[in-house]
């Protein structure tokens, strides 16, 4: 199964998924228009908390960085009157470190994450979505800034006139991501986007040349004049909404959703992303679309582990309706 990420909302889920699926039927597509150098070092935000997730060292009280790691070099550089936007981890510095020396001596972004993957002794696939430079920029009263200054620098606070992807014309999807998709519409199994920020998380990945076309492919079948037609490869796309009870949990969703003309809702999410065939969303929703209700809060890792078996249960239930029409 692919998963398409952000994180916080999706790295919950892959929690369970860890338990529920065997590593080899996980990939997980991780988003990097949030990617800053800081002092020198590429930071990934999201694919790092990916990472660390898969490899049990998140710290699960703000899903970003690494459980108990420790400030010094971020303090001392305080002290000495230099600025860093993001607060990082003495660990998790010496992970961008890494990676960073190894974008330097010329490797691409996938190969950096595979070699961090095999030392941090993560079996499961993780790729970057793009191995090309993106940028979420966000438009405020107060000019356009990087998302991580809107977010970290200015605590989300100013008013969001538009959110664009710095870059993505010149982008394309990481050749493994590419490879994935093929695989997945050969041997019939799904996507699965996880319960991210549709705008800035999920956005730049189905942003990416050709991503949406191939998504979008097996839904046209489906709801067109090609359903049922026997033998035709599709890929099925299952998304789980950020939103509960109406709202976003946690983050700009809300803000980035409303800059792009989409009401905060279920069927704002589901308008937004496009490419959805089943949207799992919570049991007081008003969505009319195909989907599921069920309780998408992850408090703990009971949530994760119980969310994941019960959407790998509707994954399979709908690959059986699937083979059987
Ligand atoms: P970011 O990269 O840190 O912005 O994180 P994501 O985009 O992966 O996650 C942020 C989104 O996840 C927010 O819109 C939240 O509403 C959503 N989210 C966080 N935790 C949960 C959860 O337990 N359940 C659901 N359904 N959504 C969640």
């Amino acid at each position: 199964m692919i998963v398409l990420s952000g994180g916080t909302g999706t790295p919950k889920l892959l929690l369970g998924l860890k338990k529920v699926l065997p590593w080899s039927e996980l990939t997980v597509v991780a988003n990097t228009a949030d990617d800053l150098w800081v002092s020198g070092n590429l930071v990934s935000p999201d694919l790092d908390t990916v990472l660390y997730t898969l490899a049990g060292m998140i710290d699960r009280s703000k899903w970003w960085g690494i459980e108990d790691d420790s400030f010094e070099t971020h303090d001392f550089l305080s002290r000495l009157g230099f600025r860093e936007l993001l607060a990082i981890g003495d660990i998790d510095r010496a992970v961008h470190i890494f990676r960073s020396e190894l974008l330097r001596e010329g490797l691409t972004l996938s190969m950096a994450t595979e070699r961090l993957c095999k030392v941090l002794k993560i079996e499961e696939k993780v790729l970057p979505m793009t191995d090309d430079p993106v940028s979420t920029m966000v438009s405020t009263p107060e000019g356009e800034m990087h998302l991580q200054e809107f977010w970290v620098g200015r605590g989300g606070r100013p008013e969001v006139k538009a959110v664009r992807f710095r870059g993505m014309e010149d982008a394309h999807p990481a050749l493994e991501f590419l490879a994935a998709l093929e695989k997945a519409k050969e041997d019939g199994e799904p996507v699965l986007i996880g319960p991210s920020n549709p705008v800035s998380s999920i956005g730049p990945i189905l942003a990416l040349r050709g991503i949406r076309n191939l998504l979008n492919e097996g839904k046209r079948k489906r709801s067109g004049e090609g359903k049922g037609e026997k033998g035709k490869k599709k890929i099925r796309v299952v998304a789980i909404s950020p939103l509960v009870g109406g709202k976003p949990l946690s983050g700009p969703a809300a803000k980035f959703m409303r800059a792009w003309g989409y009401p905060v809702s279920d069927q704002g999410v589901a308008d937004l992303l496009g490419c959805v065939d089943l949207l799992v969303v919570s049991p007081e929703s008003d969505y009319q679309g195909h989907s599921v209700r069920l309780d998408t809060v992850m408090r703990d890792e009971e949530d994760s582990l119980r969310l994941a078996e019960e959407i790998v249960k509707i994954l399979d239930e709908e690959t059986e309706t699937e083979a059987e029409t």
